[in-house]
């Protein structure tokens, strides 16, 4: 049986280097072709284990409460945002909730680093994405020395305790570290300083960060060792070509809910009883 993408897509448990795990690959798939094809299908799958989520948490006598929590992480231009149009955009909104985390406000820093997280959390039944999330905490924080080290070293233990327990409140959290090569970021920020539809995703701050790119990588090598557990793995998406991106984590998507195994609630009234008071309306 060929292999699920959940198990070709996890984290190894020896990762030290990014830079050596290549980021144009697309493990479990032949070609870009053998993608499209197979990408109606798969949204269709996914839109009808969504709803199946969603109707578990509405109806019944005793409503289930699962909820799916996907958690975006890469460098600008790896795809975040491309991901939740694409992945996301055969979902039905209402299901849906999507929230991109900024630089904290001065609220939101009078606070612990997980307040504004466990603020966003999807409901039961939904499925939420976070473009950028908690992880940030131990990344941009950790790169340019926005805490001592004491404030943000104690926190890759209290993300594995806070996913544990999301876990046992039935919220399943999949982490999607979106890998681009530092040759696919300088063309993707080149096209979009070259095409005017473009320039407002363009960011002068980007260039920045991309001259601090080996400290992020061993910034993210940290994180993806040190949280990866067997309730909240990490998957190491290759990025670099966009068809693999979407269809890798549809993929993964879709075999996370059948793991879910969302169930359509039984209905708490006589449905027989029902269809005859219908006709006779
Ligand atoms: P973007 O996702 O391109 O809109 O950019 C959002 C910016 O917010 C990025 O530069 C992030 O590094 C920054 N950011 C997100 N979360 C945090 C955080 N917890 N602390 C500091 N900066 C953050
Ligand atoms: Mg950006």
């Amino acid at each position: 049986m060929a292999k699920s993408f959940t198990d070709l897509l996890r984290v190894p448990d020896t990762l030290v280097d990014l830079a050596k795990v290549p980021a144009d690959a697309h493990p479990g798939v032949k070609s870009k072709k053998d993608a499209g094809q197979a990408m109606p299908k798969l949204g269709e799958r996914l839109a009808d284990l969504q709803e199946q989520l969603f109707a578990q948490a509405r109806g019944g006598t005793r409503p289930g409460h699962a909820s799916v929590l996907l958690v975006l992480q890469g460098m600008d231009t790896s795809g975040k945002g491309g991901t939740v149009k694409h992945v996301t955009g055969v979902m039905d909104p209402g299901g849906l909730r999507i929230t991109s985390f900024k630089a904290p406000t001065e609220e939101e820093l009078t606070h612990d680093f997980l307040w504004r997280i466990r603020k966003a959390l999807p409901a039961a039944g939904q499925v939420g994405v976070f473009d950028r999330s908690h992880y940030e905490d131990v990344l941009v924080v950790r790169v340019r020395n926005l805490v001592p080290r004491e404030q943000w070293e104690p926190r890759y233990g209290l993300i594995n305790e806070f996913e544990q327990e999301l876990a046992d409140l039935g919220t399943t959290v999949v982490k999607c570290f979106l890998h681009i090569s530092r040759d696919e970021q300088k063309e993707r920020l080149l096209a979009r300083l070259a095409d005017p539809t473009k320039l407002w995703k363009y960011n002068p701050g980007d260039v920045d960060e991309r001259k601090l790119w080996p400290a992020y990588q061993e910034a993210y090598a940290a994180a993806l060792n040190l949280t990866s557990t067997a309730t909240a793995p990490w998957f190491v998406i290759p990025a670099d070509r966009k068809w693999y991106r979407n269809f890798a984590i549809t993929q993964l998507l879709i075999e996370t809910l059948e793991r879910v195994n969302p169930q359509w609630p039984p209905p708490d009234y006589d449905v027989a009883k029902e269809k005859k008071r219908v006709l006779e309306s």
